[in-house]
């Protein structure tokens, strides 16, 4: 079974950088982070407290969602839009610290891995948790400003302060919680693509699965 582990901070390139990856190799590719996000959506939806973590659970149990041609649809809704919207963005890291929420997630994961046999995934602990056995584990990285820098040109109705910010916020919340922080894996290969063109950390990562620098 051929799975890509792809993890790494907000604005590291992670989801572009996937998808491309995904298409050249033939393989499906699932954005984890939009689960996370879709959750949010749901607790926000049902006007529940992001912090709450029973609410959160049930809701996360009980989500229906369907990722397919980048169209997000939660519990029938089509939330596309919304997820990647500021309300659901300042909640979602709290409901992705929530262990409930993500022993769900990442089970839903490991099923999307089974059904498909394989595929290219990418979020923040693919490598550490969901896959430790993946083919190949990636940490994308780039510098602080870099990465504000590109979510602010994909948010138009953000000025670059806000993006700044929220972004540093989601940082550390994300690696410092308890259950499954963002971290690299031990043997993740670690790529700043600060400098970088998306189609040069695409070649890099095909060339090191192509040259069996990959782990196994
Ligand atoms: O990748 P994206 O920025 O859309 O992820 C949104 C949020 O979902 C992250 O800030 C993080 O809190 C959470 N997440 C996570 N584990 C993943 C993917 C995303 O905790 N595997």
């Amino acid at each position: 079974m051929r799975v890509i582990a792809i993890d790494g901070p907000a604005g590291s390139g992670k989801s572009t950088v996937a998808r491309a990856v995904a298409d050249r190799l033939g393989l499906e590719y699932l954005d984890t982070g939009a689960m996370y996000r879709s959750v949010a959506f749901t607790v926000l939806s049902a006007a529940g407290d992001p912090d709450d973590l029973e609410f959160a659970a049930i809701a996360a149990r009980a989500m229906e969602l369907s990722l397919n041609d980048d169209r997000v649809v939660v519990n029938g809704i089509d939330a596309t839009l919304q997820i990647r919207g500021p309300e659901v963005t300042r909640a979602v890291s709290a409901v992705a610290a929530n262990p409930m929420v993500r022993r769900e997630m990442v089970s839903r994961q490991r099923e999307w891995i089974e059904r498909r046999g394989g595929g290219v995934l990418e979020g923040r602990d693919i490598g550490t948790v969901v896959f430790p056995e993946a083919e190949l584990k990636v940490y994308l990285t780039a510098d602080a400003n870099v990465r504000a820098q590109r979510r602010a040109k994909e948010v138009t109705d953000l000025d670059y302060q806000t993006v700044a910010e929220d972004l540093s916020r989601r940082d550390t919340v994300d690696s410092t919680r308890d259950v499954a922080p963002l971290t690299e894996a031990d043997d993740a290969i670690i790529i700043d693509t600060s400098m970088l063109t998306i189609e040069e950390v695409v070649t890099r990562i095909v060339e090191l699965l192509s040259s069996g620098d990959a782990k196994r």
